[in-house]
């Protein structure tokens, strides 16, 4: 009881922390990715020595953080997390680094946004296990080295053409990770409805999956959606009915496109017939903002067909004038 209620407070302070899968083996789907690390793991464990430096990029919640903190359970080691904003001024790498014990996993989130100092003080770090830092100013500057323990940088992206070439260089895994597929996303969604005691049915468990846009962050965030709309309503068990209502009554569709979604698409065939349109004017006409709307937007519906990037610009295919009721 006890335990049961731990996991109620972390749920309340951070939801998503409460439904992490901890083992590689809970980890669903990604089966290149787990193929891969698993072997990385073994090798590492059989030498003694810290996992290779790894980088994974891929739309936001898709499971990079999650990869990271498994990876450290599964190795024995801590887990540091933290994001390239985080990270403005040298001493913030420096304090990281110097604190890191042998064989610790560094997560650094966003990594192609670090500036260039911190970049820098990495590389000697990640391939000697060195910090050089400059002490003093002017001519009386020197230079120290300080050896650090092994340690493992796992960095994460959406945008990984974005990394600088010796950042990207000095990774001796590049992975990425895809959009899960429906029966994948169907078994997040029935295995966080267990660990939330929120009965589902599998049409219920499908209904949310296929409105979640390939992404299990989305896919939880939308089951406790639909848990808040079956609790009102003062239904025992979320089945089909009652998914579709909710996800209906939060401005999901069908599809899982939201709001923003049919916003941009809406927008490009109104107000640009169709395309080809360059990002910035999507996003100076529909006021969101242009990053956003590449890294979290975007990537899904170039993947369900709704849109093409083209040299000229984005277009609407044929599917997103029908999906969204246009004549084409
Ligand atoms: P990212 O770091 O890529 O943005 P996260 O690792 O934070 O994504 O994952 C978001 C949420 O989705 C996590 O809370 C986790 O519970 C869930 N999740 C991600 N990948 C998986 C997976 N393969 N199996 C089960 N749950 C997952």
């Amino acid at each position: 009881n006890l335990l049961l209620a731990t996991a109620g407070i972390d749920e309340i302070t951070n939801p998503e922390e409460s439904i992490r899968p901890h083992r590689l083996d809970d980890y669903i789907g990604q089966k290149d990715l787990k193929e891969v690390l698993k072997i990385a793991i073994a090798a590492a464990k059989s030498r003694g020595e810290a996992m290779d430096h790894i980088l994974l990029y891929g739309p936001p919640g898709l499971g990079k953080t999650t990869m990271s903190l498994i990876l450290a359970s599964e190795m024995g080691v801590n887990c540091k997390i933290t994001a390239a904003p985080a990270l403005e001024r040298p001493r913030d790498i420096t304090g990281i680094l110097i604190n890191l014990k042998p064989g610790d996993i560094l997560f650094i989130d966003e990594i192609h946004r670090l500036n260039r100092m911190t970049e820098e003080l990495l590389y000697p770090a990640m391939e000697d296990c060195r910090l050089d830092i400059t002490i003093g100013k002017g001519q009386t500057a020197r230079t120290r080295s300080i050896p650090l323990p092994p340690f493992t940088l796992i960095g994460a992206t959406t945008k990984v053409g974005s990394l600088t070439s010796p950042l990207r260089d000095r990774f001796g895994l590049i992975q990425r990770l895809r959009f899960y597929e429906l029966d994948e996303l169907t078994l997040i969604v029935q295995r966080t409805a267990d660990l939330l005691q929120t009965p589902v049915t599998l049409e219920g468990a499908q209904e949310i999956a296929r409105r979640a846009r390939g992404t299990p962050r989305i896919a939880n965030r939308l089951l406790r959606r639909v848990r808040d709309y079956a609790q009102v309503k003062v239904m025992e068990t979320v089945d089909q009915a009652i998914a579709a209502e909710a996800l209906e009554l939060f401005n999901v569709d069908p599809c899982g496109l939201d709001w923003t979604d049919r916003l941009v698409l809406g927008t490009i065939i109104e107000q640009f017939r169709g395309g080809p349109v360059g990002l910035e004017a999507v996003a100076a006409a529909t006021g969101e903002d242009s990053k956003t709307i590449e890294e979290v937007y975007e990537p899904y519906l170039l993947q369900i067909g709704f849109l093409n990037r083209t040299t000229r610009g984005r277009v609407a295919t044929e599917a997103a004038y029908e999906h969204l009721g246009y004549a084409v």
